[in-house]
C-alpha cells in the first residue's frame, strides 16, 4: 500500500494541510495519529476539523479524552487517549456510537486505547525537524488508499 511523506515548514501549513485531508475524506473514517507530545497531532487535528467546516475553537481533548463536533451533515469525534488509565474506560465513554462508519474519528496516542478501538483508514506519524515536521501517511484500508492517492496526486 503506498503512503506519502511530505515536510510541512509551519503551523500554518500544517493547518492548510489539515484541510485537504478533511476535503478527501469527505468526513468519514479513521485516522489513528502519532508522534510525541508536541510533535502537532492536535494542529493537525485542528486544520482537518476546521476544513469540515467548524469555524470555532478546537480545544485538546486531553482531560476530556473525546470532543464531539456536529458539522451539518458530518459528525467529527476528535480523541486524545493520552490519559486514559485502561483502554476498558473507552466502553463507558459509548465509543461504539462513535465509531459508528459514519463520522470521521481522529484519534491521538491510539495505542492506549489497543483493543478498543476500530481498525485505522490510516495512520500520520509526525517527526519534529530540525524546524517543521515531517509527515508520513500510512494507509491500512482501501478507502485509506484512496486517500493517500489523493492526496500524493494534489501535492505533485
Ligand atoms: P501534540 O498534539 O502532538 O502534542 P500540538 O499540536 O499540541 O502537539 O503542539 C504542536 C506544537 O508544534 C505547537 O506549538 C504548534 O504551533 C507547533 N507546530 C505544529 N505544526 C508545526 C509545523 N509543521 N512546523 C513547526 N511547528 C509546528
Ligand atoms: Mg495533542
Amino acid at each position: 500500500m503506498p503512503g506519502l511523506t511530505l515536510y510541512l515548514a509551519d503551523e500554518e501549513a500544517m493547518q492548510t494541510f489539515g484541510g485537504r485531508i478533511a476535503k478527501a475524506t469527505a468526513g468519514e473514517g479513521v485516522i489513528f495519529l502519532e508522534g510525541d507530545l508536541g510533535a502537532g497531532k492536535t494542529t493537525l487535528s485542528r486544520g482537518i476539523i476546521r476544513g469540515l467546516g467548524h469555524a470555532g475553537a478546537v480545544k485538546s481533548p486531553t482531560f476530556t479524552l473525546v470532543e464531539p463536533y456536529e458539522l451539518g451533515a458530518v459528525r467529527a469525534y476528535h480523541f486524545d487517549l493520552y490519559r486514559l488509565v485502561d483502554p476498558e474506560e473507552l466502553e463507558f465513554l459509548g465509543i461504539r456510537d462513535y465509531f459508528d462508519g459514519q463520522s470521521l474519528c481522529l484519534v491521538e496516542w491510539p495505542a492506549r486505547g489497543a483493543g478498543f478501538l476500530p481498525k485505522a483508514d490510516m495512520t500520520i506519524t509526525i517527526s519534529p525537524q530540525a524546524s517543521g515536521r515531517s509527515l508520513c501517511l500510512a494507509p491500512s484500508t482501501p478507502r485509506g488508499e484512496g486517500w493517500c492517492a489523493m492526496l500524493s496526486e494534489e501535492s505533485r
